[in-house]
């Protein structure tokens, strides 16, 4: 089967970049289905982005993928925006045709995909949104735009959701340190972290657990964190009987979305996630 990518090259784009696990993912995608197409990893410097890109036709790239520090820098520099990516004003994947820069953004629709992988419909739900970063904010806005009950977006700095609120009538913002957070937690139906809180490498972690005793029992705990694959968070939630799930889903399912936008074909999501997995799951469990 030939396809867009033959011969061509693609690579994720970040700084620092080393640590990406985009290039493993991708070439497993693109081994699986013999597209003759190689995936790296380049290091452009914060700021630097609006300089790098007029250089790519010299590097006979179909595409990339945008990490930190460049996913909003990205938005003023492309000549169209898919939906999404104009919804959070931030993008993650570049795919250039015939000397133009097309922006998307697959994260919020990668995370919807994973909590239906796993049997959990987010629609007319009660949803805690914990933390209110670049993650939240596509997940937030993404679960708002596929009919979410009502989001409550609980952090410690509530100016900085402030904007989530404007956008959607169904968000709100609840400081954790005040007393509707609990009100927030007891009425939660899917609980999401979107904070770095227990994630590996980071010293900080939730300072008790005990929040999630006010938590129905029946509300699903989801962590955007894969490494490690079990946070404390999602060890605790399911000692106490909760569906868990952690962010390993929505990395691949982004992932899956970028190559479907690169190649311009839809793939087999659940191949594409066999693939994946056999390569990034020893890795992850390996780098614990
Ligand atoms: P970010 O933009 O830096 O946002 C982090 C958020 O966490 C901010 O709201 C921050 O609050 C809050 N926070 C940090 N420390 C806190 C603490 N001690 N107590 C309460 N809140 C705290 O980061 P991000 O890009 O949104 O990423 C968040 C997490 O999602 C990371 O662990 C990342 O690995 C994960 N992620 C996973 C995927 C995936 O594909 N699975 C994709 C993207 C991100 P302040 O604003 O008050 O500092």
């Amino acid at each position: 089967m030939s396809s867009l990518l033959d011969g061509k090259k693609l690579a994720v784009i970040g700084d620092p970049i080393e640590h990406s696990l985009s290039p493993l993912i991708q070439q497993a995608m693109l081994d699986e289905l013999g597209i003759p197409c190689i995936y790296g990893r380049i290091h452009v410097p914060a700021g630097t982005v609006g300089t790098w890109l007029p250089g790519t036709p010299d590097l006979n790239l179909a595409g990339f993928n945008a990490t930190m520090p460049h996913k909003t820098d990205l938005v003023p520099l492309m000549d169209t925006l898919s939906d999404d990516a104009r919804m959070y004003r931030a993008v993650n994947t570049v795919v250039i045709r015939d000397g133009l820069f097309h922006g998307h953004n697959t994260d919020g629709a990668g995370f919807v995909r994973s909590l239906h992988d796993e049997g959990i419909d987010p629609k007319g739900k009660r949803i805690t949104v914990y933390g209110a970063g670049g993650a939240a904010r596509s997940v937030v806005l993404k679960l708002a735009a596929e009919d979410a009950g009502r989001i409550t977006v609980c952090c410690r700095t509530p100016a900085k959701a402030e904007e989530l609120v404007q956008a959607s009538s169904n968000v709100r913002v609840v400081a954790i340190d005040s007393s509707e957070f609990e009100r927030t937690l007891a009425e939660t139906e899917l609980f999401i972290n979107c904070t770095p809180l227990g994630m590996q490498g980071v010293p900080s972690q939730f300072s008790s657990f005990d929040f999630l005793d006010i938590l129905p029992p029946f509300s699903p705990v989801c962590d955007l964190i894969y490494r490690p694959l079990k946070t404390k968070l999602l060890e605790e939630a399911g000692k106490r009987g909760h569906q868990t799930m952690n962010g390993l889903g929505m990395l691949i399912h982004q992932a899956i979305l970028a190559l479907e936008q690169f190649a311009s074909m839809p793939l087999d999501a659940a191949l594409m996630m066999a693939a994946v997995q056999k390569k990034l799951v020893p890795v992850l469990e390996k780098s614990l």
